[in-house]
């Protein structure tokens, strides 16, 4: 949670720019705010950053997810495939916009394997949502050679790895739209928000004037904009916009610091040779923001976890987390929804889709063994080499 580990006078002062205007709005009123217009700052800064042509801001990282869905034309009855470790927004932001979300099994990159997306793949497949976890890549040439090869659309969630690159491109950019959140536990925040990013002009339209109610933001009167498209409004506001824009000129130093102090970690969590970590396709290119590692089996991974909590050092067994992984979305998994969504209509859905795309075997047996601990942008040398000598301590403990 680095970004807001880092809240400070940089960002009171975007905000305060806004705060003296009182032109809240991220369009128009042109006259009225002092040349500040944080979104379009914001999106500038982004673009700067990933090296993408093209950077929109929106309300959330779910709504990114859901713009990048309608802006590449998936919508209802189509498959997207999406992984069972995630944070839910990816799943809902398929069910959205009409389509189906069907589960592929990860591997040791904590991201869906190519292999799992081989296995789920249907006539009706359209898309495949991959989603970086915890701050590194998924096994990106495999699963773009299979998009290309089966004429699939990539979307990639990338809010929990701004930053991270795969032979020097940022993630976001491989697949059609890369979305972004800037919720408060994300790499940078804005509060709450979102953003897409793509190298595509068409998309980029799309987006903006999706988020807009299909504004096509021509000219300086918005009461004279047309409409080319049917939207919503997934706006982002300037006042989170400034505080976005704020924490984004942070970011060399949140992913700086972030490499620096996960290298220690590593090298102490390596000493013992019962862990081994996360696979991470381009290590040069890790955002940093998570170590994560594997014990041998279930049971050493609980004693180490309780050990962990024990000695109040955070830890997350994402296996039994409530937000992250499949196994504790029953609401999910039994489409408990208030009105009808597509998913449950289709009933060319197939037969065996339950005992198929909810039995994840390969992924279970990854996650079991899962712990990850956030890394600290903030620590100190001293607070890290205490930090590391305790967790030798608990570690030598635990596994003696
Ligand atoms: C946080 C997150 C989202 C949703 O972002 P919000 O801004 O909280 O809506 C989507 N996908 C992933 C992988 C996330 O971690």
């Amino acid at each position: 949670m680095p970004g807001s580990e880092l809240f400070g006078a940089e960002e009171r002062k975007e905000v305060n720019d806004v705060l003296e205007t009182g032109i809240l709005f991220r369009y128009n009123h042109d006259n009225l705010r002092n040349g500040h217009w944080k979104a379009k700052e914001f999106e500038a800064e982004l673009a700067k950053f990933t090296g993408a042509k093209y950077a929109h801001t929106c309300t959330s990282g779910s709504t990114a997810v859901a713009i990048a869905m309608a802006c590449c034309g998936i919508g209802a009855g189509d498959e997207v495939i999406v992984p069972p470790f995630t944070y839910i927004a990816t799943v809902e932001g398929a069910l959205l916009g009409g389509a189906v979300p069907v589960f592929a099994e990860i591997d040791e990159t904590l991201c869906l394997s190519p292999e799992g997306i081989r296995a789920a793949l249907t006539p009706r497949t359209k898309a495949v949502v991959l989603v970086h976890m915890c701050g590194s890549m998924a096994r990106l040439d495999e699963i773009m050679a299979i998009c290309e090869e089966h004429n699939l659309l990539l979307i990639e969630d990338s809010a929990q790895a701004l930053g991270a690159t795969y032979k020097g491109k940022h993630v976001g950019l491989f697949g059609k739209m890369g979305c972004f959140s800037f919720d408060f536990f994300k790499i940078i925040t804005a509060g709450e928000g979102g953003a897409v990013i793509t190298n595509d002009p068409v998309l980029y339209d799309y987006a903006h004037q999706y988020s807009d109610h299909g504004h096509d933001h021509i000219g300086d009167n918005r009461g004279a904009e047309q409409h080319p498209i049917v939207g919503f409004n997934y706006r982002m506001g300037e006042l989170n916009a400034a505080v976005g824009l704020a924490q984004a000129r942070k970011l060399p130093y949140i992913i700086e610091q972030q490499r620096k102090h996960k290298k220690i970690l590593h090298d102490c969590l390596a000493q013992f040779p019962q862990i081994s970590f996360r696979h991470i396709p381009d290590p040069a290119g890790d955002a940093a923001t998570f170590i994560d590692f594997f014990l041998p089996d279930e049971a050493t991974t609980r004693k180490v976890q309780q050990a962990f909590q024990k000695a109040s050092i955070g830890v997350q067994y994402w296996y039994d987390n409530n937000f992250h992984y499949i196994k504790n979305w029953e609401h999910l998994r039994e489409m408990k929804t208030i009105a009808k969504v597509h998913a449950q209509t289709l009933d060319e859905l197939p037969q065996d889709y339950r005992t198929i795309h909810l039995n994840l075997p390969k992924t279970d047996e990854v996650m079991r063994r899962l712990l990850s601990m956030v890394v600290r942008v903030t620590w100190t040398e001293d607070e890290l080499k205490a930090f590391t000598q305790q967790l030798t301590a608990v570690l030598r403990e635990a596994l003696a």
